[in-house]
C-alpha cells in the first residue's frame, strides 16, 4: 500500500465512525475488505471515497457508509446463514462474510454474478456462494434464512423473502418506487409477524422482475 492509498483508507474508516457506525465487528470488516478489488479498474483511485459507483450492466456498488449501515442494522452473529439479494460486484458480500457463517448471494444479471464469484475465489472469500437467479423468488432449497439483506428497492417486500426469512430473524431492504422516494426498512419476524422500521431515506436501482435476458 502507497502513503496515499493508506491515507485514504484511514479517512474511510473516520468517515464510517463520523457517520455513525459504531459496531466494532462491522468497522472492522469494513477495514479488511479491499474496496479497490470490487470497482472498475478506472475507478480504483477512488475506491475509498464515500460514494456509489457504476459496474457492468447499469449497476452500483453501494456507498461504503450504506453498506456498513445496512451491516450494522442487520446484527449479523457468526452462527447466522445470511440471504443477500443483488450481489453486483460482490463487495457488500464480502463484508457479510467476515461476520456470518455462511452468505447466499442472488444476482439476475450472470455476467455480474459469474465476475463476483471469481473475485471472491480470489480473495479467498470462501464462505460466500453467488448464484444466478431471481431474488424474488429467493433460494428456497436453503432457507430459512437468519438475516436477508436486498440491495435493490422494490415497491414491496417480496412474499418469498418473507418466508424464506427464519423466526426471529431481520431483513433489511429499501422500498419504495423506482424514482420517488425510497425508504430503508429493517423488518424483524416475530411469532410469523412483520414488524418495519424505517430507517433512512436511500437511493437504490431497482429490483426488477425475473432473470435478466440479456447478460
Ligand atoms: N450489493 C451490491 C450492489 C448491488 S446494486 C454490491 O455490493 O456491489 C443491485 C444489484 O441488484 C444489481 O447488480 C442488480 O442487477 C441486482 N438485481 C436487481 N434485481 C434483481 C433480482 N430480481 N434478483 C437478483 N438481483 C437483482
Amino acid at each position: 500500500m502507497t502513503g496515499d492509498e493508506s491515507v485514504q483508507r484511514m479517512e474511510f474508516m473516520l468517515t464510517l465512525r463520523r457517520r455513525g457506525i459504531t459496531d466494532q465487528a462491522v468497522l472492522r470488516a469494513m477495514d479488511e475488505v479491499p474496496r479497490e478489488h470490487f470497482v472498475e479498474a478506472q475507478h480504483a483511485g477512488f475506491a475509498y471515497a464515500d460514494q456509489a459507483m457504476p459496474i457492468p450492466c447499469g449497476q452500483t456498488i453501494s456507498q461504503p457508509f450504506i453498506v456498513a449501515y445496512m451491516t450494522e442494522q442487520l446484527q449479523v452473529r457468526d452462527n447466522h446463514r445470511v440471504l443477500e439479494v443483488g450481489t453486483g460486484s460482490g463487495y457488500q458480500a464480502a463484508v457479510l462474510s467476515r461476520l456470518a457463517r455462511e452468505v447466499i448471494s442472488i444476482e439476475r444479471y450472470r455476467t455480474l454474478a459469474d465476475a463476483a464469484r471469481t473475485r471472491l475465489k480470489t480473495l479467498d472469500y470462501n464462505n460466500v456462494d453467488v448464484v444466478a437467479g431471481d431474488g424474488f423468488a429467493g433460494e428456497p432449497s436453503r432457507a430459512p434464512y437468519d438475516r436477508i439483506i436486498v440491495t435493490a428497492a422494490a415497491e414491496n417486500v417480496p412474499q418469498a423473502l418473507t418466508e424464506q426469512l427464519a423466526e426471529d430473524g431481520i431483513m433489511v431492504i429499501p422500498l419504495g418506487p423506482q424514482e420517488g422516494h425510497q425508504e430503508l426498512a429493517r423488518l424483524t419476524k416475530t411469532k410469523g409477524w412483520l414488524k418495519r422500521d424505517n430507517l433512512i431515506p436511500v437511493r437504490f436501482v431497482p429490483l426488477l422482475p425475473g432473470r435478466a435476458r440479456e447478460l
